[in-house]
């Protein structure tokens, strides 16, 4: 089943309509691979329907957020970002640069931390994140490049 489907039904499963705005949202969220901020979600929506607000897209992913149908991420890059992988197991590579956010799975298994006590602190979710250069990045030195949106709405 298409990550759009899943998401719509959590949806209909509250009861909540399914308004093409809505859809929409769901569809640019579940086909981009970049870990998109709201803003960029709303820009890609408006491509076909011009007329939707940034404020039913929030709405939008922040319902979807309660529902258990995408994570939010705050990776230090100044916004939220939303991913539709929901897997626990997955975690992040930050490229310092562009800001570019990519989805690693790690054969070392954080998941063995979770349970652990530490200090009375009980673990319940472990979240690496790995930072550095993604391949577009690693022939520039020097400072950043104001480049950020190519890599987010270009899907890979
Ligand atoms: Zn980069
Ligand atoms: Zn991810």
């Amino acid at each position: 089943m298409a990550k759009s489907d899943r998401m719509q039904e959590l949806f209909q499963a509250r009861g909540m309509k399914l308004t093409p705005q809505r859809q929409r949202i769901l569809e640019v969220l579940a086909e981009s691979e970049g870990h998109p901020t709201a803003e960029a979600v709303c820009s890609t929506v408006r491509e076909k329907m011009p007329t939707v607000s940034l404020k039913t897209v929030y709405q939008t992913l922040h319902d979807l957020y309660e529902f258990g149908g995408v994570l939010q991420l705050d990776l230090g890059t100044g916004s939220t970002r939303f991913d539709p992988n929901t897997s626990g197991s997955h975690h992040h590579l930050v490229c310092d640069i562009c800001g570019n956010i990519s989805d690693v799975e790690l054969r070392e298994s954080a998941e063995e931390l979770i349970g652990v006590s530490v200090d009375g602190f009980k673990v319940e979710r472990v979240e690496i994140v790995l930072r550095g250069r993604c391949t577009n990045c690693q022939d520039l030195v020097g400072d950043r490049v104001p480049t950020a949106k190519a890599h987010l709405s270009a899907g890979s």
